[in-house]
């Protein structure tokens, strides 16, 4: 019940935006770029205001422990975009302070990656995409299965949400879909199975489900596990222009790379070494930023002006930028490229490249 919709959403933004992206580039009609391979992209409305309502209580609690300090607080009301000015009525800001409050008193301390309570509902919310309520008390298969509580929460500010924050959250969404459509179409497939080869390993058979929300977690993007499933924070100015490439791989990277970190386990097991924290977090950010490195630098998609890209058309990975090797990453750094590499150059195998990295560390 999910698909039809949903390739309705793609037909729409295939013939209203590919065809108008990519006629002024070459003259091809908008069937060339048919579905997207590797990822399947959603912009769904229940999971973008559960992301909302985490965010806004997020807000609110930093701003009440900040207040308690004796810091400057300022209480969130609904306001995202710089210029986006909500008018709410009283009544519709007394439903979404509620919610909001609902958020911050049951889910704000906890993390949407590694909480099984939040990972299940985001992925339920996700699943009743296309359905206007919660409670299946108009439409039975509409029934998600929440807590009665959560669902009266959530019913009662969608709304508000659709009213006055949606428009702009779906628009920015399907704007960044539009935008990195065309390098996954032209490159996507190319780039998965160089991963999966890497990491010795398959990429799943099926499409990778990406969420796009106006917001994700602190990182700007995470990924969870069983089923596989990414969500990338559309307003975050770290997923924005060609890097948004680099995201979409690093995210479905965290559910393929399980032989990278059996590997590394293995390894200091042997060696009777603490596992080094992160390690394999930092291989995976290495590794996406060197296979997408000569495909954006030498894409004509990516704007040379970005701040991921650097003049004379080189492009820098999204780990360098955001200075992860500078904040603590440094050793990892450099045994990535003393003994990754040249795994990567073709001239070393995968498991003596990880022999040395940990042996090094
Ligand atoms: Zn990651």
């Amino acid at each position: 019940m999910r698909r039809p919709a949903h390739i309705r959403f793609f037909l729409l933004l295939f013939l209203a935006s590919f065809a108008c992206l990519r006629a002024a580039a070459a003259p091809q009609s908008a069937s060339t770029y048919g579905p997207l391979p590797v990822f399947e992209l959603h912009s769904g409305f229940w999971i973008n205001l559960h992301h909302t309502l985490y965010h806004e209580a997020r807000q609110l609690t930093a701003a009440a422990t900040a207040s308690e300090k004796g810091g400057k607080s300022s209480a969130p009301v609904m306001k995202t975009s710089p210029d986006a000015k909500p008018t709410l009525t009283s009544a519709e800001q007394k439903i979404w302070d509620e919610a909001v409050a609902y958020y911050a008193a049951n889910f704000a301390s906890k993390d949407p990656l590694f909480t099984t309570e939040l990972i299940q509902l985001k992925n339920q919310l996700g699943d009743f995409e296309d359905c206007d309520e919660l409670s299946g008390r108009n439409r039975r298969f509409c029934d998600a299965g929440l807590q009665p509580k959560l669902a009266q929460v959530l019913e009662a500010a969608a709304p508000v949400y659709r009213a006055h924050l949606w428009p702009d959250h779906d628009r920015a969404n399907r704007r960044w879909i539009q935008r990195v459509s065309p390098l996954v179409i032209e490159q996507g497939v190319g780039i998965s199975e160089r991963l999966a080869d890497i990491y010795d390993t398959h990429w799943p058979r099926q499409k990778i489900r990406v969420d796009l929300s106006a917001y994700a977690n602190s990182s700007g993007a995470y990924t969870t596990v069983d089923p596989l499933r990414v969500t990338i924070a559309s307003l975050d100015p770290r997923n924005q222009g060609p890097e948004a490439l680099e995201v979409l791989f690093h995210e479905a990277s965290h559910g393929i790379a399980e032989p990278v970190q059996e590997a590394i386990i293995r390894e200091c097991r042997q060696r009777d070494k603490a596992i080094p924290r992160d390690l394999w977090h930092a291989l995976i950010f290495y590794t996406t930023g060197e296979v997408i490195r000569p495909i954006l630098a030498s894409s004509d998609v990516a704007p040379a002006s970005h701040s991921g890209s650097v003049p004379g058309g080189g492009y820098t990975p999204y780990a360098v930028r955001e200075g992860l090797y500078a904040r603590g990453w440094k050793d990892y750094l450099d045994v990535l490229q003393r003994f990754w590499q040249p795994y990567l150059d073709g001239r070393a195998t995968f498991s003596d490249a990880i022999a040395r990295m940990v042996s090094s560390l």
